[in-house]
C-alpha cells in the first residue's frame, strides 16, 4: 500500500478537499439561481447544486468517519520525533516526520524502496489502554 502522510491525515485532507468542492459547486448552483441566466441557466444550477449537495454529503460522511477511525487508532510515541502519534492498522506513516511507524517485520522488506521519503521504524504498539477497565 501507498501513501504520502499518514492515514488519518488523509482522510481529513480528502473529505475536507471534497467538502470544499462540494460547497462551490453549490455556490455555482446558488449563483445560477440568484442571477437570471435564463431557462438553460437554471437547469445547469439545479445540476450544480445536486452534485454539490451529494458531493457535500459524502465527503463529509467520509471526515467524520475519518474522525471515528482515529478514536480507534492506535497511539503512541514517535520514536524518530518523540511526538505522539495515532496509527492506523499495522503500518502507517508519523503525522509528522512522516517517518514510516510498523508492528508488521514482514513490511522492513518491501520498504526499502521507500528510504528515500523515510525509513521504517520497528515498533509496539502501545498497550496502555487494555489495562483499563471498560
Ligand atoms: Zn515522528
Amino acid at each position: 500500500m501507498r501513501f504520502r502522510s499518514s492515514k488519518v491525515n488523509e482522510f481529513r485532507l480528502w473529505g475536507l478537499a471534497l467538502t470544499m468542492g462540494g460547497m462551490l459547486l453549490m455556490i455555482i448552483g446558488l449563483a445560477g439561481v440568484v442571477f437570471d441566466w435564463g431557462k438553460a441557466g437554471r437547469i445547469v444550477a439545479v445540476i450544480f447544486m445536486i452534485i454539490g449537495m451529494i458531493s457535500m454529503l459524502v465527503s463529509m460522511g467520509i471526515y467524520f468517519w475519518a474522525g471515528m477511525l482515529s478514536t480507534s487508532a492506535i497511539a503512541l510515541d514517535c520514536p524518530e520525533c518523540g511526538r505522539r502519534t495515532k496509527m492506523l492498522g499495522k503500518t502507517d506513516r508519523c503525522m509528522f516526520c512522516k517517518t514510516i511507524l510498523t508492528v508488521d517485520p514482514q513490511y522492513q522488506h518491501t520498504a526499502e524502496n521507500e528510504t528515500a521519503a523515510g525509513h521504517a521504524v520497528p515498533l509496539e504498539p502501545n498497550r496502555d489502554h487494555e489495562h483499563k477497565p471498560h
